[in-house]
């Protein structure tokens, strides 16, 4: 796994929104490859909601299609419901239909999620689990480096807000531990917008490329060791 490194980097972004655009062009120009966790019934909508006064908006189908290319598409919900309010039947649905629906659009096979609103109780998990999903990231930071125990409830090392994001990822350089280190990232990028600090995920990224000790991959590469 990871061509043989002790470290890697790993980005997940949620809602497949137009500020999507942006955080790729980005992410692209520093060679990083992401994860992107999609809600199959809306992708196209005219749903939209407002993050302290930004408009934020979903993508097109056609923007879809074409925007992720060169990183994992992973399943949100179908309709990006409160899974903790929801049965067994249409937890399925909510999963394991969004994975069907994705799978069909894309013509790649889902290999992981991100749990809509951090709800993820155990019916929740097994819901994810029943739908032959082998991931499931939740919204609750490790602020450490190793390798999930439960990759169906994996902790990220922390949101990009994270107060602590900077001392993190200098830690995660300054490693030397023999153990496989993984820096896991994630967030909205919308919030990059509505928060106006784009120049914090540049400042990441610069931090983070260069180091050819580290894997970069997406959420499947570095946790599952498999390409989309
Ligand atoms: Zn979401």
């Amino acid at each position: 796994m990871w061509n043989n490194l002790k470290k890697a980097v790993t980005f997940s972004y949620d809602d497949g929104v137009e500020s999507d655009k942006k955080l790729i062009a980005i992410l692209n120009k520093y060679g990083f490859r992401a994860t992107f966790n999609l809600n199959s019934g809306l992708i196209g909508t005219p749903d939209y909601w407002t993050c302290k006064s930004f408009d934020v908006r979903r993508l097109s189908r056609e923007d879809v299609l074409s925007l992720y290319r060169g990183h994992e598409v992973a399943v949100h919900g179908t309709l990006h419901l409160h899974a903790n309010e929801l049965g067994d039947a249409a937890l399925d649905e909510e999963f394991g239909g969004d994975k069907r629906a994705l799978e069909s659009l894309f013509g790649v096979t889902m290999r992981g999620m991100a749990y809509p609103y951090g709800d993820c109780d155990a019916p929740v998990a097994a819901s994810v689990a029943r739908a032959g999903l082998r991931y499931g990231r939740t919204v609750f930071s490790s602020h450490g480096f190793a390798l999930p125990e439960d990759p169906i409830l994996l902790k990220p090392t922390c949101h990009h807000d994270d107060p602590e994001v900077f001392e993190l990822i200098d830690r995660f350089l300054a490693s030397e531990s023999n153990e496989p280190q993984l820096l896991y990232i994630w967030g909205h990028a919308y919030e990059f917008d509505a928060n106006d600090n784009w120049d914090r995920l540049e400042e990441i990224c610069r931090r983070l490329s260069g180091h050819p000790d580290i894997f970069i991959g997406t959420n499947a590469e570095v946790l599952l060791g498999e390409v989309q």
